[in-house]
């Protein structure tokens, strides 16, 4: 086994505190990275708080991982020692189901790997990248342009993905109107990734001191839903509202900013059921989908979108200790944009 050491939520709720745990041994196919980076997701803080269910503890969490790779296995073709590489929310899957064969891996029907909190096919629990080394298979780990600024370029493996995915899968492009809702980790990247596939992106925040920073990401539109008068300004308006909000919220009125045949797509999840009238979707043949993650070769693909357009994500760089005034803030919703662990602040 090799020795790591991380950040830890012991049980349900509690504070991450410093804990040293095991990584499996490398096998033949695997890298061992250092970990640089680490990306802080809303999810981290559903997961630690049980929200969407009983968790794993003691739990690290952390998925959207950036490091230098520092040692390989026997088999492994596609890294070097010293390479640049990325590890995003899953780190296995069977490989043969229908969903994996479909390069949809975040589904496998037998059971995703989750990054942590989940129990791998080895029988271990995984642990996540608030932490100093990661070993993961060479298929699971994408490889990161050295274009890319590494820290800024963490909130991609889930962030990035999670919102480039869905604007790929609805062809959203040149004469589509985009509404993002929730200017946070996932939102601004949905803005970046919007303007760049030719769209005209209009932000639906609740907070009016976002309005300048929605400019200056590009957006071509800021509109404060709590204003009801602005609101109004955009009914019926747009093809695609990409909904990235993490607590409960109103759908309904959301699609009623849709034209007909609208799409609104859900990547947010609140820890509550949505509510729908039974007249939001047939008023105008309205469409409410969803979208998780993306696979293997669609996030590697994400990645060298962004190498070829020089995007990033918008980030606050923290030490390890400060991961719980960064939880409080991004409850509040104050996070500009992501997040990101500096993991030589473990050392
Ligand atoms: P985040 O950085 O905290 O951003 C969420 C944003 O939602 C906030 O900045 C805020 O934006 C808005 N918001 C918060 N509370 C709201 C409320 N009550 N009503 C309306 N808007 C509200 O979170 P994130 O990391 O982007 O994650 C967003 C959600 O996506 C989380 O639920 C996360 O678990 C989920 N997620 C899903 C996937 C997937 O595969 N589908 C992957 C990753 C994350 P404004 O201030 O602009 O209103």
């Amino acid at each position: 086994m090799i020795k790591a050491k991380g950040y830890a939520a012991q049980s349900s709720g509690s504070k991450l505190e410093p804990w040293e745990f095991d990584r499996r041994t490398i096998g033949t196919r695997d890298v061992l990275i250092q970990i640089l980076f680490c990306g802080v997701c809303h999810t981290d803080l559903h997961m630690v708080n049980s929200d969407w269910g009983p968790g794993t503890f003691p739990m690290v969490p952390g998925h959207e991982i950036v490091g230098r790779i520092i040692e390989t296995g026997k088999e492994v073709s596609k890294f070097k020692i010293g390479d640049h590489a990325g590890v995003g929310v899953m780190v296995d899957s069977c490989g043969t189901c229908p969903d994996c064969q479909a390069h949809q891996e975040q589904f496998c029907s037998v059971s995703p790997v989750q990054t942590y909190g989940s129990k791998g096919y080895d029988g271990l629990t995984t642990y996540g990248g608030y932490s100093n080394v990661i070993v993961v298979d060479e298929k699971f780990t994408h490889l990161i342009s050295d274009k890319l600024n590494l820290a800024a370029t963490a909130p991609l493996l889930c962030a990035g993905i999670t919102t480039y995915s869905p604007l790929k899968k609805w062809k959203v492009g040149k004469g589509h109107q985009l509404a993002v809702v929730g200017l946070g980790g996932l939102g601004h990247m949905a803005v970046k990734f919007g303007i760049a596939l030719g769209a005209e992106v209009t932000v639906l925040s609740t907070s009016e001191t976002k309005r300048e920073d929605a400019k200056a990401l590009g957006a071509h539109h800021f509109v404060v839903t709590t204003d009801v008068e602005e609101l109004a300004t955009v009914k019926s308006k747009f093809d695609f509202i990409l909904d990235t909000v993490s607590a409960k919220h109103d759908l309904n009125l959301y699609i009623t900013l849709l034209k007909t045949d609208g799409v609104h797509i859900c990547v947010g999840i609140p820890n509550e059921p949505f509510s729908l009238s039974p007249f939001s979707l047939p008023n105008g043949n309205k469409v409410v989908a969803g979208s998780g993650a993306g696979g293997l070769s669609e996030t590697q693909e994400m990645l060298d979108f962004c190498a070829a357009h020089d995007i990033v994500s918008e980030i606050e760089l923290i030490d390890i200790k400060e991961i719980h005034p960064a939880f409080d803030r991004m409850i509040k919703g104050h996070v500009r944009y992501r997040f990101v662990i500096d993991l030589s602040t473990l050392r």
